[in-house]
């Protein structure tokens, strides 16, 4: 059984990835304390296609930011795969960052010094995997999202679309139950956008891996299962519009 088995059967039937229950941030700004989220809440369900949408500003990197164990929120409780992630100790909560979620940012935040393949095979190696092991899954992974021609090129070397198929296949090397991605597209042109959205949509289906998208493209976000927003740091249900 991998770590990922392990995880799931230790899950049981257990519907969600993700939960987030009454969860609020305050940041202060010169003195003044700005609420970002207000009590929101947000469930995952297992394999799920989210797209979270809403104006700049409005919260959307700090509540990815929250769901992922990055940044403690002000009150109320985070759950992965039903553990109480923000109850979990830091080294705890680390470990079942690592084995639970992925992520995937708008800049690609690969090592510049590292092939596209030492660069997927990072979060293998820090669960200490051994070096051929995660090379061999690596690849595997890179030539999933159409790579394996580019595993020797640094970031450097590759289009700002293949870098962030690198970053998504980081992103999915250790198999997650859910991946986290904060407008991924957003840094690439519409047909780009497009092609790289698309992966991610299949690639949740081929791993039965759950994604949640922030995107400021209402099109892209049609093609999820479900699009929630972002509004006064509440997130409200959008109406499911028939393509
Ligand atoms: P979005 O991703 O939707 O554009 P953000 O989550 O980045 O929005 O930011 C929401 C609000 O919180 C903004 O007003 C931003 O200035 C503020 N903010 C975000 N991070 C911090 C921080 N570390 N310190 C202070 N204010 C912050
Ligand atoms: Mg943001």
């Amino acid at each position: 059984m991998n770590d990922r088995q392990s995880l799931f059967a230790a899950a049981g039937d257990y519907p969600y990835v993700l939960e987030a229950h009454g969860i609020s941030k305050t940041f202060s700004q010169g003195g003044l304390e700005v609420p970002v989220l207000r009590h929101t809440e947000l469930k995952v369900r297992r394999g799920e296609k989210l797209a979270i949408v809403g104006a700049s500003g409005s919260g959307k990197s700090t509540l990815l930011h929250v769901l992922g164990g990055l940044d403690e929120p002000g009150t109320g409780k985070v759950s992965v795969l039903g553990k109480p992630f923000t109850e979990l100790s830091e080294r705890e909560r680390n470990d079942l960052r690592n084995r639970a979620l992925g992520f995937v940012y708008q800049f690609h935040h690969l090592l510049p010094e590292f092939t596209a393949l030492d660069n997927v095979a990072m979060p293998l190696r820090i669960r200490r995997m051994t070096q051929d092991d995660a090379r061999r899954e690596a690849f595997a992974t890179l030539d999933r999202v159409g790579l394996a021609h580019r595993a020797k090129h640094r970031p450097g070397q590759l289009s700002g679309g293949e870098r962030q198929r690198v970053a998504i296949a980081r992103a999915l090397v250790t198999r997650p139950a859910c991946v986290l991605a904060d407008e991924p597209t957003g840094n690439l042109d519409g047909s780009t956008a497009d092609t790289v959205f698309n992966l991610m949509l299949e690639l949740s289906d081929t791993f039965d891996t759950s994604f949640v998208i922030v995107t400021h493209d209402p099109d892209l976000a049609a093609r999820c299962d479900r699009t929630v927003r972002l509004r006064d740091g509440v997130l409200h249900e959008e109406p499911v519009v028939p393509v």
